[in-house]
């Protein structure tokens, strides 16, 4: 007898529509599989006849061919234990075999019949929804991972035999129930995080604001217990709630990756990623025989930062030039290739010095070219990326003293929801001036569009020209104070950009005296 059962494999981030096709007769008894498998899914096999038997069905001994198609994906992965079971039953007669159609499973086994959770579910009930499935059949495990999805029935089921009794329509197990998404936060932050627990520094909570409103990279520099960390931490706090797509977008990533956490639901709120120092290149820029996403696109719609970033691998740090170049980053596999997105906000926070208290020279010793050589481990076209750099200032005696007399500020400019606020603002601006254009934000701008958007009056050009040939800025440096200008004066709500606007830009053009 003759069976087939549709399934999905990921490819990417997103999944492909395979046939399982069981053929269970005469012959010499076997079990042989085919279709260009991946060794865990050829392990199937043991997995699959021993939860089969303990689920209380009885096979006579038989010859068990499956295939698996098409033969060109390579499949990998344990989703396709309980297809290749229900197939075998199917071909027993355990199964009426009308009622498998536009039905996909997928799900692993354990050997006493109960069925595993598995990455990826999420694509994978995308998938069989646009291909027109009706039903899917997924791990209970991954229930409001599934359930995100609609237009299409999504059953979580815990064990094959309750399967085989669903699918046949033995009772209990028809009709579908109304369910509402349920959430998942995958910051694992437990506290509640806002710019006004942070004393002081009220210079880098300005630039932290326009960064953010315009998507400007952003680096921190400053002494150690300066509060680049803590700042770092709280953008995604003033960052624009995500629209719906967006949580979708993320939570696939995050499905694919099988970083979904333990509830597995809808992702709530934006990422925020801070790789360790000794992060490896494949968990960073994504990878691994079938690759998945690393870091880089896991920080996608939220923030990547690099703490330390002078004690990074120079490999790791020059592989994040395609990345913040490209918006996505392509991975090759067995003549495949594989793009992820990678369309995060770049945070970086580094010493000033080897010592870290450059320029106060009563505790620095380092020399100028100790200085250099320290942050020459940052490359200048890395350079380049950031539009933005703030000094750090360890919080001053008088600061400490306002939070010892009370708690509380009344007039702090700075807490999180008058920020967000600000940033809410000034990306409508935006979206209404990028209307129909491929970019959103004003650090997005090529120089054609800088040279739209960013026109000036007369006083201003000068001051421009003088900073020009003054500074001996790049064309890239010219274009990036302009660029943090245009979203400096967003702020303001003006359509013109100041002088005012150039100078504060220019104050954040790169790290003054050392670097351009
Ligand atoms: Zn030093």
């Amino acid at each position: 007898m003759y069976s087939c059962i549709s399934s999905a494999v990921l490819h990417g981030l997103k999944a492909e529509l395979v046939k399982v096709e069981v053929d269970a007769g005469n012959g010499l008894p076997g079990f042989d599989m085919s279709g260009f498998l991946g060794s865990e899914v050829k392990e199937a096999r043991e997995r699959v006849r021993v939860a089969i038997r303990n689920s209380g069905f009885n096979l006579m001994p038989q010859r068990i061919v499956v295939n698996i198609s098409p033969a060109d994906i390579r499949k990998h992965g344990t989703g396709f234990d309980l297809p290749i079971a229900l197939g075998i039953l199917a071909a027993n007669g355990y199964i009426d075999e009308t009622r498998l159609d536009r039905m996909l499973v997928l799900g692993e086994l354990g050997l006493n019949g109960d069925i595993n959770g598995v990455t990826g579910v999420l694509p994978c009930v995308l998938c069989a929804r646009n291909e027109g499935f009706n039903k899917v059949v997924i791990p209970v495990d991954n229930e409001n991972e599934g359930e995100i999805v609609d237009g299409v029935v999504v059953k979580a089921i815990a064990n094959l035999k309750d399967v085989v009794r669903y699918i046949n329509g033995e009772d209990g197990f028809s009709g579908n129930k109304n369910v509402t998404i349920k959430e998942t936060d995958c910051t694992q932050d437990s506290e509640v995080l806002d710019f006004s627990d942070i004393r002081g520094g009220d210079a880098a909570k300005r630039a932290t604001l326009i960064a953010v409103c315009g998507m400007h990279n952003i680096m921190y520099m400053g002494p150690p217990g300066s509060g680049k960390t803590m700042m770092a931490r709280r953008i995604p706090t003033i960052m624009p709630e995500m629209t719906f797509d967006e949580r979708l977008e993320v939570t696939n990533i995050y499905s694919v990756a099988g970083q979904l956490g333990s509830k597995r639901g809808l992702i709530n709120k934006r990422p925020f990623r801070a790789p360790y120092c000794n992060v490896t290149k494949s968990a960073f820029l994504g990878g691994g025989m079938y690759p998945v996403p690393g870091e880089v696109t896991l920080a996608g719609k939220g923030v990547l930062f690099l703490d330390e970033m002078t004690e990074f691998r120079p490999d790791i740090l020059e592989g994040l030039r395609q990345p913040l170049e490209d918006r996505c980053i392509t991975i090759v596999r067995l003549n495949n290739s594989y793009v992820f997105p990678t369309d995060f906000m770049l945070v970086g926070a580094i010493n000033p010095c080897r010592c870290g208290y450059y320029p106060d020279r009563n505790r620095c010793n380092c020399s100028e070219q100790d200085i250099e050589r320290f942050l020459g481990r940052i490359s200048n076209p890395l350079w380049d990326r950031f539009d933005m750099c703030v000094r750090t200032e360890q919080i001053k005696y008088s600061e400490l003293q306002s939070e010892s007399i009370d708690g509380k500020e009344t007039d702090n400019e700075y807490t999180s929801e008058k920020m967000s606020g600000i940033v809410r603002r000034v990306r409508k601006i935006q979206m209404d001036r990028f209307r129909g254009r491929k970019i959103m934000f004003n650090s997005q701008m090529n120089s054609r569009d800088v040279a739209e958007f960013c026109q000036l009056g007369k006083t201003e050009s000068k001051l421009m020209s003088d900073i020009y040939s003054k500074k001996h800025l790049t064309a890239r440096g010219y274009h990036k104070i302009l660029k943090t200008a245009r979203t400096i004066a967003d702020i303001e709500g003006n359509n013109d950009i100041s002088m005012s606007n150039i100078s504060e830009a220019f104050y954040y053009r790169g790290i003054p005296d050392v670097k351009g």
